[in-house]
């Protein structure tokens, strides 16, 4: 169900940074189009028979949530997608054909949550959270022991961070390997709920605003009882990503390397690019956590890029 994904060895960016070597893990090839089968999978073959029977529910519109239409039609169980009006019709589409049934109700994300809890109590339907749950953030993990497979010295991992899930898994499973490995967490400026909640101790709302990393926006959950104290324990460097270093990260691996990577995925690539943190002689490895962009924005991204490098 899940595809072990390989690392791409980037010359360019090992010379730009002095680092020793710079990999790229290519999530961005997983099936799906992003990491978020891993945390899914598990949970979902976690279940018992019964819950099985009863079947899945979810709200999230992304990733995640293909994600859970993917691994349920898999298993050939039930799965629910909640999501409000407002959704774009590609993405409801892509949910659909994956075989999951879509639940369509109210006009904010809010009340295509309540609806998703009325449902669960009405239905007994079983909630597959996007990144506070146990079985999700380990199988998140099993990114950091396909990394250390291949390459048992890495020094440096830089993780996309919004939720907390991928981080957290990856973080404790590669420190249970190796304590030293240096984790470094990159929140968006637009959006960085986790950052602001280890500031205040507890989880708080931010003010959200657009990024072209529209998967790292949204908060950490009222209640969060898992990622947040896992990122404030494994994260050793936190760092904000601008709009435009995502920017230069989905040019940069799309000239050099012919990769398609959604915002969300170049956040450590445009961070190397500036030189954000000191990685000389380092065995570095950077996360492309994705590639769900429709084309419309993809190419406008990078052809505004062209233009710049053509003046
Ligand atoms: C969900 C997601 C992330 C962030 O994962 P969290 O567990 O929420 O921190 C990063 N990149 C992509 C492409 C994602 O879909």
């Amino acid at each position: 169900m899940i595809l072990q994904t390989p690392l791409l060895p980037s010359a360019g960016l090992a010379k730009i940074t002095g680092a020793r070597t710079v990999d790229l893990k290519l999530e961005c090839l997983q099936h799906t189009g992003a990491f978020k089968v891993r945390g899914a999978a598990n949970k979902m073959l976690s279940l018992s028979d019964e819950e099985k029977k009863r079947g899945v529910i979810t709200f999230s519109t992304g990733n995640h949530g293909k994600a859970v239409a993917y691994v349920a039609g898999k298993m050939g169980i039930r799965a629910v997608v909640c999501l409000s009006e407002h959704v774009a019709s590609y993405r409801v589409q892509a949910i659909r054909q994956l075989g999951a049934e879509v639940s369509v109700k109210g006009h904010s994300q809010d009340e295509a949550e309540k609806n998703y809890q009325d449902l669960v109590s009405a239905e007994g339907l079983i909630p597959v959270l996007p990144f506070d749950d146990p079985m999700i953030i380990a199988g998140q993990g099993t990114i950091a022991l396909e990394i250390l497979s291949t390459l048992p010295d890495a020094d440096v991992l830089l993780i996309p961070l919004s939720g907390g899930g991928l981080l957290a898994g990856i973080a404790m499973a590669a420190k249970s390997i190796n304590p030293g490995i240096h984790i470094v967490g990159l929140s968006i400026e637009q959006s960085p709920a986790m950052l602001e909640s280890l500031k205040a101790g507890r989880p708080v709302q931010v003010e959200e605003k657009d990024s072209i990393a529209d998967s790292l926006l949204g908060g950490i959950g009222y209640v969060n009882r898992h990622t947040l104290p896992l990122v404030e324990k494994f994260t050793d460097e936190h760092l904000l990503i601008s709009e435009e270093e995502i920017k230069n990260g989905m040019h940069y691996v799309f000239e050099n390397h012919r990769l398609i990577v959604e915002g969300a995925a170049a956040v450590g690539v445009g961070a190397l690019i500036d030189q954000r943190m000191d990685v000389k002689g380092n065995t570095v490895v950077t996360l492309l956590s994705g590639n769900s962009i429709n084309s419309r924005d993809y190419v406008s991204i990078i052809q505004h890029r062209l233009i710049d490098d053509d003046n």
